[in-house]
């Protein structure tokens, strides 16, 4: 029987921690299983990170993002008192679930979806209620739970990449009693998008990354827009100093580069649109992906085989042992030639 230390909180010693996709300690491997963007960010963030080394190290970070902040007001119209900056969103999906969700607390997200959302829920002692995606990935009715302090929405949603419209988040937040939290991590790759619900209601707030399209996920930089009211409240609960000096000298290089972005992501829109043609003629199912990834089904063999053989090939891919996910892998877009290689082994392994 394992033995578990006898001091931890018993929702803590009972829960599994969250598994992030693998990070192969070796070079040479084709890495299509976490989503990061294939092409390096713009090169303003590495001519910036460079004059940063100096005297700005020995000093804290602005608590502030106050660089970042003013870049995100201008260029998304909303007031400054709006927006949140985060060591990734993780940290800003970790603020929001410690301010709005207490021990019990029913928090609602669609199944499948990205899986630390459960595990943001447990740490908090409150209560998973997973709903149910339709086959498509539509959303189901059932999402508008009346007791839910906090309902989470992915979108595009991961694994399937799949987008709600602006009208169907819309529509969520219309109707929900709580807190409606979009997560857009993958919306610069889709023709989605739907913050200006921010000035109309009072009970939604987004959260986006510059781990993807920003090719910044090594950085670790979330950016979040919330009410100000919502977002004074959640500056109470992070970490002061939450985002290091070099990642907010990244961002805001990045975000003084808008169209190296724009570029990227319209190379991986074209990638994804090129893999998702080849995996259906070669019999996948694959879902209509607005993000940097796509979910394939297999038409026969095991995905968890394939994901293994892959990797004996040095390629990785995601593989999810978990209920409607079984015979599905989830492929990052990289590179062309990173697709041709995949794309290459898969026939083979066929
Ligand atoms: N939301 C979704 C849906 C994601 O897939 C990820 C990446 N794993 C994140 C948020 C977190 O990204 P980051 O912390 O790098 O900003």
């Amino acid at each position: 029987m394992e033995q578990k230390p006898p001091y931890f909180l018993p929702h803590i010693a009972q829960m599994r921690g969250y598994v992030p996709g693998e990070q192969p300690r070796e070079a040479g491997f084709i890495k299509l299983n976490t989503n990061e963007n294939p092409y390096p960010p713009s090169p303003l963030v590495v001519e910036r990170l460079l004059a940063a080394c100096n005297e700005g190290l020995r000093k804290y970070p602005d608590p502030g993002a106050t660089g970042v902040r003013q870049r995100l007001s201008q260029l998304f119209g909303v007031g400054m008192e709006q927006t949140l900056v985060g060591n990734g969103s993780d940290e800003l999906l970790n603020i929001a679930l410690r301010c709005f969700a207490g021990p019990g607390d029913a928090v609602v997200y669609p199944y499948p979806t990205y899986a630390y959302y459960e595990k943001l829920i447990q740490l908090q002692g409150a209560r998973s209620v997973m709903v149910d995606f339709a086959e498509d990935f539509s959303l189901p009715d059932a999402i508008l739970v009346p007791s839910a302090r906090l309902t989470l929405l992915s979108n595009p949603n991961s694994p399937s990449g799949t987008l709600l419209s602006r009208e169907q988040v819309e529509a969520v937040v219309a109707r929900a009693e709580g807190l409606v939290l979009v997560d857009e991590a993958y919306v610069d790759f889709s023709a989605g998008g739907s913050l200006e619900l921010i000035h109309r209601y009072p009970n939604v707030l987004f959260t986006r990354t510059m781990s993807k399209s920003f090719s910044l996920a090594g950085m670790r930089v979330g950016f979040g827009f919330a009410p100000a009211a919502l977002a004074a409240g959640m500056w109470k609960v992070k970490d002061h100093y939450n985002v290091n000096h070099l990642s907010l000298v990244a961002a805001e290089a990045a975000l003084d580069d808008l169209p190296a972005m724009r570029t990227n992501a319209a190379r991986i829109g074209l990638t994804r649109q090129r893999l998702t043609g080849r995996l259906r003629a070669l019999g996948f199912y694959v879902w209509d992906s607005q993000a940097n990834f796509v979910l394939a089904r297999t038409p026969g063999p095991s995905a968890a085989s394939l994901y293994e053989e892959l990797k004996e090939r040095r390629i990785l891919v995601r593989y999810f042992a978990q209920r409607r996910l079984e015979d599905c892998l989830r492929i990052s877009i990289g590179t062309e030639a990173e697709i041709d290689t995949f794309l290459e082994a898969l026939e083979e392994l066929l």
